[in-house]
């Protein structure tokens, strides 16, 4: 697998960017939990403001993780996940929306997508898998967030059909990275579930590893990967960074390692305006 994630430490903020996208000049970044304000167990950069957490803390790592970006969150749009399959587009009406309160985000939304320069889609995560969609024909970005229930609804396909019908994206010109999430190391299911699996039309033989009885490891990145192969995106475009959150516990907020009690990491992802971006390497 090649290597794609870009570490950044900017005044103690820790994140990542993918290669492939900062290559098209696209704002792209995967927050880690280093150099925030919460506190245990939400330590330290919290991004999720349904954890539990002090809310002006989780405010504050937001408004931290991007001011480090040259980014404001202000322009920022978030949705209130659900585990759905459910997708909306953005415009620039909803800059804002989810930002700064939980009650203002947008409702039972998995999938964001636009192609305003002025706003900046946020999703985010501890296990589950973010996929960055990118269409560098017709400037359009994306951001679906897959668990299990997304991965096997196939809201990658879903979000790439809902780029076509809506701005006639073709999938051959796009590029998706497959962030950091629960990696086929740690992520034992049982067979119940790799029997949903099977019946999407998963090729399970190659997904899921039987590691004791009754138990599987599955790799969702890879099935993430194939269902965006299958909707058309040339191989040589799609991207897995390959960092998992459950043997990486130090970096990175793990739901699984953590029994549900931890905070979140953000991705983020926007098209690149001169004006939105100031100089991001002030540090
Ligand atoms: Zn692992």
């Amino acid at each position: 697998m090649k290597n794609i994630n870009i570490y950044h430490e900017k005044k103690g903020v820790k994140y990542i960017s993918f290669a492939p996208l900062d290559e098209k000049g696209v704002i792209n970044a995967f927050s880690t939990r280093i150099g925030g304000k919460s506190r245990e167990p939400y330590n330290t950069l919290n991004m999720g403001l349904h954890t539990g957490d002090d809310c002006q803390n989780v405010i504050e790592n937001r408004k931290l993780f991007l001011d480090r970006q040259g980014l404001n969150l202000s322009n920022a749009v978030a949705a209130k996940q659900v585990h759905s399959t459910n997708l909306q587009v953005v415009d620039d009406s909803l800059r804002g929306k989810g930002a700064w309160k939980w009650e203002d985000a947008l409702d039972d939304t998995d999938g964001l997508i636009t192609n305003s320069k002025n706003t900046i889609l946020i999703t985010f995560y501890a296990d589950c898998v973010p996929i960055y969609i990118y269409d560098s024909e017709k400037e359009i970005v994306a951001l679906a967030h897959a668990g299990w229930k997304g991965t096997v609804g196939k809201i990658a396909w879903l979000t790439l059909q809902k780029m076509k019908s809506h701005y006639g994206t073709k999938t051959s010109q796009c590029l998706v990275v497959i962030g950091p999430s629960i990696g086929p190391c740690c992520y034992e299911v049982d067979e119940n579930l790799v029997v949903r699996f099977k019946n999407a039309g998963f090729n399970i033989n190659k997904l899921a590893k039987n590691n004791r009885p009754e138990h599987y490891l599955l790799n969702l990145w890879e099935a993430n990967k194939e269902v965006v192969l299958q909707s058309g995106v040339p191989e040589d475009n799609v991207f897995v960074s390959g960092l998992c959150t459950s043997c990486n516990n130090d970096i990175f907020f793990s739901y699984r390692a953590e029994n549900g009690i931890t905070g979140r990491m953000a991705a983020i992802i926007a098209l690149n305006k001169g004006e939105m971006t100031d100089d991001g390497d002030k540090s």
